[in-house]
């Protein structure tokens, strides 16, 4: 009888103290849901003024007495810098808020990857252009899968413009689209392999963490503010695929992402 005394009264300390822990994490639970909701919403009232700012200085570029003087255009143009990368900002951050609520949601709907990742070159190749790098697209004429098409090519810019800005001036950068069997299910794989500085071991996973940027100041002078590989990984994660990186500082970088799907 003692036994089954001792036995009950440890069953209870067990419930109570489960009780106590659930108590003293819910106003924790209720704190970061209203700071992720915050940063959605902050994120979101953002992106009206920074969009009127940014006619705002194409009126002022425009302007007649102001449009010859480059000390003005210097400085509008700087503003307009700016006001883009805050924009860029803003629409990262809702992106990450949302994802942690839940409330941004994947599309699975049938598409072909192939038409996304030529739209995708067809976007960057300007900025490739203006580096003198040669921007290439392999693989199979058409990709028929299962995914969030919008994401996806998300995915295929961050991965690519990385690329084009981490490559010094006439390097190259691959991009290899293709599909593989892994334990008898089918996978996609995408390749974007680049000539560009490269990635020390010690930094490999860093880089996926939010606001990791290994260089700061060449980071920010090149638009990015690290958040890039973080809404990456986390299209990724949402896809139930992996990505990796392999690098040789000086050589260059190659990050393979790998996604299971339906046919
Ligand atoms: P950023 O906005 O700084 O580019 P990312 O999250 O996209 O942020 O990348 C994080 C960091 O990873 C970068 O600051 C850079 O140091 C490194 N990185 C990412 N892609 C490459 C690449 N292709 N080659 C070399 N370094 C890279």
């Amino acid at each position: 009888a003692l036994l089954g005394l001792g036995f009950l009264f440890f069953m209870l300390a067990l419930y109570v103290s489960h009780i106590m822990s659930k108590r003293a994490m819910i106003p924790i639970m209720h704190a970061y849901t209203r700071q992720r909701e915050f940063v959605a919403d902050a994120s979101h009232e953002l992106r009206t003024p920074l969009s009127v700012l940014l006619s705002s200085i194409d009126t002022l570029q425009m302007e007649e007495t102001l449009e010859k003087d480059p000390f003005s255009q210097r400085v509008l143009a700087n503003m307009k810098g700016e006001v883009k990368r805050m924009t860029k900002l803003a629409g990262d951050l809702l992106t990450l808020a949302r994802s942690d609520s839940g409330t941004l949601e994947l599309q699975r709907e049938p598409l072909d990857l192939r038409v996304h990742a030529e739209q995708m070159i067809h976007s960057l190749q300007p900025l490739a252009e203006a580096k003198q790098i040669t921007l290439r697209l392999e693989g199979p004429g058409t990709l028929p899968i299962r995914g969030d098409a919008d994401r996806l090519e998300q995915l295929l810019v961050l991965l690519v413009d990385n690329a084009i800005k981490y490559t010094p001036d006439g390097g190259s950068v691959l991009v290899a689209l293709s599909m593989e069997t892994i334990k008898s299910a089918a996978a996609l794989k995408i390749v974007v392999q680049d000539t560009g500085i490269g990635i020390p071991p010690e930094e490999h996973q860093r880089i996926f963490a939010r606001f990791y940027r290994k260089d700061k100041s060449r980071s920010r002078q090149l638009g990015g503010h690290g958040l890039g590989l973080a809404i990456a990984k986390w299209i990724v994660d949402a896809h139930k695929g992996t990505i990796q990186v392999v690098s040789i500082v000086g050589e260059g970088s190659t990050f393979t992402v790998k996604i299971p799907f339906e046919r």
